[in-house]
């Protein structure tokens, strides 16, 4: 009987438009996952985790100063906690993804029967508190601490999400910050997605000494600072 529900399914899919077209337009997307970009065109992207948080505000008006678009992994918890700071960056036409709610340490979650469960939750907690605050659904996501494993990937296909890792970052290291910021500047390259923080408090402020010069570097290489949607070419049906 499934089998013959899933035949009458797709025959009248195939029926109605000749070839099966996801309703969303991105649901071909949903499962993907990417940790680069393509190496051929003249961009890269900035992501920056865990926010909003002190640093945030600044942050935006150096990425405009250098019109650059970034994509910022919200958790919830960090949105509740700054939501006025969450909305800003939506209406400075950054992109925004899911983060979690509650950054869980999923070495520890992956050990519970409920592994599927609680993550489940935790991106629609996370979803939930940045609709709230800023009116955008969101369609990438990045598990906490970049987590990737097939029980993992199968809750985030199934929630309709696009999980992205990245090329390089190492701001949550005791690497001194020069060494730091020549690791960031020698991964400025076309495809590249940087991983940086802005969720916390002031200590973060080597954050921004680090994006400014990852922007001067690509300048200099001819690069564009672009976020997640345009660098991997998925509309988020905005
Ligand atoms: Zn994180």
């Amino acid at each position: 009987m499934r089998k013959l529900i899933f035949l009458l399914v797709t025959s009248s899919c195939f029926l109605f438009t000749g070839y099966w077209i996801p309703a969303a337009g991105y649901g071909l997307e949903a499962g993907k996952f990417y940790s680069d970009g393509s190496p051929k065109k003249a961009e890269f992207s900035l992501t920056y985790d865990d926010g909003p948080g002190f640093i945030t505000e600044d942050l935006l008006k150096l990425l405009e100063r250098h019109g650059a678009r970034a994509t910022f992994f919200m958790t919830g918890y960090s949105v509740r906690k700054y939501p006025e700071v969450a909305a800003k960056i939506a209406a400075a036409g950054h992109l925004i993804g899911n983060h979690t709610d509650k950054h869980e340490f999923y070495p520890k979650v992956d050990k519970s029967p409920d592994r599927e469960k609680i993550l489940a939750k935790e991106l629609d907690g996370g979803a939930a508190a940045i609709e709230k605050a800023t009116g955008k659904k969101t369609l990438f996501m990045r598990m906490p601490n970049g987590y990737n494993r097939d029980w993992v990937r199968k809750v985030v296909a199934a929630k309709g999400y696009i999980m992205v890792n990245w090329t390089y970052g190492s701001d949550w290291t005791a690497i001194a910050e020069d060494k730091m910021a020549a690791g960031y500047l020698s991964h400025v390259n076309p495809g590249a997605i940087l991983l940086m923080h802005d969720g916390g408090g002031e200590s973060r402020a080597k954050t921004l000494r680090i994006t400014e010069k990852v922007l001067l570097e690509a300048k200099k290489k001819g690069l564009k600072a672009v976020a997640l949607d345009t660098l991997l070419d998925i509309k988020t049906g905005e």
